[in-house]
């Protein structure tokens, strides 16, 4: 196959055809000149810093963009280098962290920036391969950062790109193989000079153009080459659990005194271990909820009742006092920092 970045596993083409060679090529060019036309304007595309892209490849593993615009902006601020995200404590960088959820992100980016400056004098590797060894960077995450940072030809694969070239193909991911396929059609089509832009602009057209349940063909510049233009169904994501549940937010002092308990989470808790949170509550009988809020973590929406108090009531809650001037530094949970900057202790 001409101009092939990667010759990857032979394709069986008797069952099924990939794109002749010029049509690959003109493939490339109109995913270029759409994305060039329509890329949206994010901060991690105006920079080549393999830190920077590496940072905002993290962060957007399970997250949507918009939620991570404001972390990404408060995370490079208060960490510019991999120097500066080694030199500190893991509870600073999960107290910056906080509020994007999926911790584990946070804890291994920071042991991996330490692998970088400690292990390899501060330089981040330059290949997919040296990155797929540092803690934390998967198969998808090296090829992103080593294509847009270092241009390594090497295609990224993820459920959008996926469910794009599966339309594309006509493929069903029910059939054997299917991993395989779209893995070998991502590394024929990836472009041998400009792989960064080629990448990002796959991971533009799944995010928005070709969406899960009904795909914008009209506006999708592979079209001409598209089997099924909207007819390919893909499976739907799990559907989100409802959970309810009350926290408290209690109260003692005032000023620059005022303290609120809180609760460390377990070290070893499967989700956002060791992370500051509210105590759960369970209200006096004829006791009313100050409010109530909704959350979403992983598939399950938590509907919360917050109950605040100040001490005095005869009640014991669980936890440890803390100064609300000092919340900033804490690594709370999305929830907790949500519910507290709710009632005015955090801004
Ligand atoms: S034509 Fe439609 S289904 Fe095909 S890749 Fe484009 S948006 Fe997806």
């Amino acid at each position: 196959m001409a101009a092939a970045a990667k010759s990857a596993t032979a394709w069986p083409a008797e069952e099924v055809a990939l794109p002749a060679a010029d049509e690959i090529l003109n493939m490339r060019g109109a995913l270029l000149g759409w994305y060039a036309a329509h890329k949206r304007d994010l901060p991690w595309r105006a920079t080549r810093d393999p830190y920077r892209i590496w940072v905002s490849e993290i962060m957007l593993q399970q997250t949507r963009v918009a939620a991570v615009l404001e972390h990404y902006r408060l995370f490079l601020a208060a960490f510019p280098t991999v120097e500066a995200l080694a030199a500190v404590s893991e509870p600073e960088v999960l107290a910056v962290w906080s509020g994007l959820g999926y911790y584990r992100r946070a804890r291994m980016l920071h042991r991996a920036a330490k692998v970088v400056v400690e292990e390899l004098a501060g330089a981040i590797p330059n290949t997919a391969e040296g990155l797929r060894a540092l803690p934390g960077v998967g198969a998808y995450t090296a090829a992103a950062v080593a294509s847009i940072a270092f241009s390594e030809p090497v295609a990224v694969v993820d459920g959008n790109v996926e469910r794009v070239l599966a339309r594309v193909a006509g493929w069903s991911a029910a059939e054997a193989g299917f991993a395989t396929r779209v893995r070998t059609f991502a590394d024929t089509l990836v472009h041998p000079e400009r792989p960064g832009d080629f990448n990002q602009g796959m991971m533009e057209l799944g995010a928005t153009v070709c969406l899960p349940r009904a795909p914008l063909c009209l506006g999708c510049p592979w079209q001409p080459w598209c089997r099924t233009r909207g007819e390919h169904a893909v499976p739907v994501r799990r559907v989100q659990q409802r959970q309810h549940g009350a926290r408290v937010v209690w109260l003692r002092g005032s000023g620059l005194k005022e303290q609120v308990r809180l609760v460390q989470r377990a070290a070893d808790a499967s989700l956002m271990a060791g992370m500051w949170e509210l105590p759960v509550y369970e209200p006096i009988a004829g006791e009313s909820p100050e409010f109530t809020v909704r959350h979403a973590i992983t598939v399950t929406n938590h509907v919360v009742e917050v109950y605040v108090a100040r001490t005095g009531r005869s009640r014991r809650v669980e936890g440890e006092w803390v100064l609300v001037s000092e919340l900033a530094q804490r690594a709370l949970t999305g929830l907790t920092r949500k519910v507290l900057r709710r009632v005015g202790c955090m801004t």
